[in-house]
């Protein structure tokens, strides 16, 4: 092929994304969420050999840019796998006692649930769907002296619920033993999260929900501390061993075949991200998302958390008003092209939830907020019981 015809080829493929993104509806729901154009074009950039020049110089092109959004000196490995690879993964490469899940929605109770799967000695520290985590009952289960390692998620995307991230890792620092794995999966780079500062050992995020990338891609920071650890565990396994990771990225490569078209996104996305600035994208997320709440209290509905734990990147309303939520997605999908989230798990019907995290902007949110102006009133009082 000659390069006039490549760059046909290439041109015609644009087109072709083009003409997908255009059919498809406009997503709404926390994850997976919208994406751009410009992300998916990247995508379609030429994949070349992961052991080549052009890779390393690919992988070590996002890797400033990712340490600067971790706020951390550690290095970020990439994985080819959706977060749970990550999760699971870091469980099985550091805990050789017991590790503390701390258990509050859908994807932290997962957690305990994995944990007990990978034959791996666990307790749940269990709260209400809704109910931040207090820190002064992770310093009574930890001072128990059981517990090597403590799982717990930032922002609980089911219920929209952010924890009290800074009060959790101040308790943390009182007990050097245990390592602290981090699931920043909805809140990653939508508000600042200093790593180092706070003492994470394992932070981990995944490419579908606050980065605005297509699903299959996990990215995660691990402490020196954590790596120590990992090298006296028996059983990491081989996909997601962090001594792999870590022998790889001295290489500027992953340890096996990577999803390279994700790594393009990636790249053009940090691209996207550093050209806006950090604390604009953080100030975006804040002002958009303190408009959903302002719609959600003009309709006498109110969130599921308590407000000042409401999460930033997401709302997750309770259903109060009955409203027939398959019926207004329906709706919302062919008067408006776009949809929003009926619920997760047991919360399906009762709560619904609407994300601002990622692209969104000013107008493309008054856009939703128009059509559910438009369309709620229809739908109140409609549920099926
Ligand atoms: C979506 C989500 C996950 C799971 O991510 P997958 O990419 O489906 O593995 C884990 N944790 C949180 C907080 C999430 O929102």
């Amino acid at each position: 092929m000659n390069g006039a015809e490549r760059a046909n080829l290439l041109t015609a493929r644009r087109n072709l994304f083009r003409l997908l993104a255009s059919m498809s509806y406009k997503l709404f729901i926390p994850g997976p969420i919208a994406v751009s154009d410009k992300t998916y074009r990247a995508m379609t950039s030429w994949v070349m050999g992961h052991r080549s020049k052009d890779f390393v110089s690919l992988f070590q092109s996002v890797q400033p840019k990712l340490q600067e959004l971790f706020y951390t000196k550690d290095p970020v490995f990439i994985s080819t796998s959706s977060a749970w690879g990550v999760m699971e993964g870091s469980l099985r490469n550091v805990v050789k006692k017991k590790v503390l899940n701390c258990c509050s929605g859908a994807f932290s109770d997962k957690w305990f649930d994995v944990s007990k799967r990978c034959g791996i000695p666990a307790e749940a520290l269990k709260y209400e769907w809704g109910t931040p985590i207090n820190p002064e009952d992770i310093r009574a289960r930890l001072a128990t002296g059981e517990f090597d390692a403590i799982t717990f998620i930032h922002n609980e995307t089911s219920t929209g619920t952010m924890n009290p991230l800074p009060e959790i890792m101040a308790v943390l620092r009182e007990f050097p033993d245990v390592i602290s794995i981090t699931d920043t999966v909805s809140s990653f780079s939508a508000l600042k999260i200093d790593k180092d500062a706070l003492g994470i050992d394992v932070m981990l995020t995944g490419s579908q929900k606050a980065l605005a990338m297509p699903p299959g891609l996990s990215l995660i920071s691990v402490s020196d501390r954590a790596m120590k650890r990992a090298e006296t565990v028996e059983g990491r396994g081989y996909y997601f061993d962090f001594l792999e990771f870590q022998s790889n990225y001295e290489k500027g490569m992953t340890p096996s075949t990577p999803v390279i078209p994700l790594i393009y996104a990636l790249q053009s996305k940090l691209e996207d991200i550093f050209e806006e600035g950090l604390e604009a994208r953080y100030a975006r997320h804040e002002r958009l998302n303190n408009k959903v709440r302002d719609w959600v209290a003009k309709h006498d509905l109110e969130l599921l958390p308590p407000p000042e734990f409401g999460s930033k990147t997401l709302s997750c309303v309770k259903n109060t008003r009955d409203i027939d939520l398959p019926g207004l997605n329906n709706a919302l999908k062919e008067k408006y092209n776009c949809v929003i989230d009926g619920g997760y798990g047991k919360l399906k019907g009762k709560t619904f939830r609407i994300s601002n995290m990622g692209d969104e902007t000013d107008e493309t949110m008054q856009v939703l907020i128009d059509a559910l102006d438009d369309l709620v009133p229809q739908f109140i009082g409609k549920a099926s019981a």
